[in-house]
C-alpha cells in the first residue's frame, strides 16, 4: 500500500519539479522556462534510447546550458525584433556596456530601438567628454510582451525603460573609476547626509519595507571604496534629459539637490519602487 502510493506520486512529484522550474526561470530569464520544456521533450528521447546513467548526468545539464545560450543568442534577438525590441550591447570595446553579465544572460537588456539610440549616443558623448568612461547600464526589459513584467521592476514591462548605474571616484585618491560599489550595481546606496532631505528613511517610516530591501541582499564591503562621482553622473543625467524623447528619469531627491540638477523631466518616484541612489532610471 506505502509502496504503491510511493510509485503513484513520483510522477506528480515529477510534474510539480518541472512546474517550479518552468516558473522560475520564466519570472527570471522570461524565455527560459519555454526552452526548459524543449529540453525536456529532448531529454526524454535522450534517455529512451540512452540508458547509460553516469554519462546522461553529465550530458543533461550541458544540454540544457547549450540549448539556453543557442536560443538566446541567436533565436530570440530575431524574434524580440517582431515585438519592437533589440539588445543592447553585450561585449566588444563599446562605450555603453551591461555592468553584471547576468543581465544578458538572463535577457534583461532588451529595449526600443529609439532608447537603444539615446543610450548609446550618450555614452559616447560621455566618453568624449570623459575619455575612457565607460556607461553602465543595469536592467532593461524582457524580449517580448508588452505588460509582461520584469521583476522585481514592475515598470520595465514595454522595453521604454532602463537602468544606468552611477559613475564613481576612487575614495583614496579622487581618481576617476569605472568601478562599481554593487556588483550588480544596486543595493551599495549614496546615503542621504545632515541636512539633505532623507526620503529614504521616511518610506520606511511609512511602512514601504522593499525600498531599501537591496542593502540587505548586495555586499556592503566596498561602498566607503568609491564617492559618488558628482561631476560625470551630473553630466550623464543632464544628456538624457536634454533629449526629446526621454521623458521621465527618477533619482532620490537628496541627490538631485546635492549634484544641482534642475529639469522637470527629473523626479521623484514615490515610495512604492525601490531606492534610487544606487542607479537612475530613465523611460521615454
Ligand atoms: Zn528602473
Amino acid at each position: 500500500m506505502f509502496k504503491n502510493s510511493i510509485a503513484m506520486s513520483r510522477p506528480l512529484l515529477k510534474v510539480i519539479k518541472v512546474l517550479v522550474v518552468v516558473s522560475l526561470l520564466t519570472i527570471l530569464t522570461q524565455v527560459g522556462g519555454i526552452i526548459y520544456l524543449l529540453y525536456f521533450l529532448v531529454k526524454n528521447r535522450i534517455e529512451k534510447v540512452w540508458a547509460n546513467t553516469t554519462r546522461l548526468r553529465i550530458l543533461k545539464p550541458i544540454l540544457f546550458v547549450g540549448m539556453y545560450f543557442l536560443f538566446s543568442l541567436t533565436l530570440v534577438p530575431l524574434l524580440a525584433r517582431y515585438y519592437g525590441r533589440v539588445p543592447l550591447p553585450i561585449a566588444g570595446d563599446a562605450t555603453l556596456k551591461p555592468l553584471s553579465a547576468i543581465t544578458w544572460i538572463f535577457n534583461r537588456h532588451y529595449v526600443k530601438p529609439a532608447l537603444k539610440d539615446i543610450a548609446m549616443g550618450t555614452a559616447s558623448k560621455l566618453s568624449k567628454r570623459y575619455p575612457g568612461t565607460v556607461l553602465y547600464y543595469l536592467d532593461a526589459n524582457f524580449p517580448f510582451i508588452d505588460g509582461f513584467a520584469l521583476w522585481p521592476h514592475l515598470s520595465h514591462n514595454d522595453g521604454k525603460k532602463l537602468d544606468l548605474a552611477f559613475c564613481y571616484l576612487t575614495a583614496t585618491d579622487g581618481s576617476r573609476t569605472n568601478k562599481t560599489p554593487s556588483f550588480i550595481g544596486y543595493g551599495v546606496f549614496v546615503d542621504p547626509v545632515k541636512g539633505e532631505a532623507d526620503q529614504p528613511s521616511n518610506c520606511k517610516q511609512l511602512g514601504f519595507w522593499q525600498y531599501g530591501f537591496m542593502e540587505y541582499l548586495v555586499p556592503q564591503g566596498k561602498k566607503e571604496d568609491f564617492v559618488l562621482d558628482k561631476e560625470r553622473t551630473k553630466t550623464m543625467i543632464r544628456l538624457f534629459s536634454h533629449n526629446k524623447q526621454v521623458k521621465k528619469i527618477f533619482i532620490e531627491p537628496h541627490l538631485k539637490t546635492r549634484m544641482g540638477l534642475v529639469h522637470d523631466k527629473i523626479r521623484y518616484h514615490g515610495c512604492h519602487p525601490v531606492r534610487h541612489d544606487d542607479h537612475i532610471h530613465i523611460q521615454i
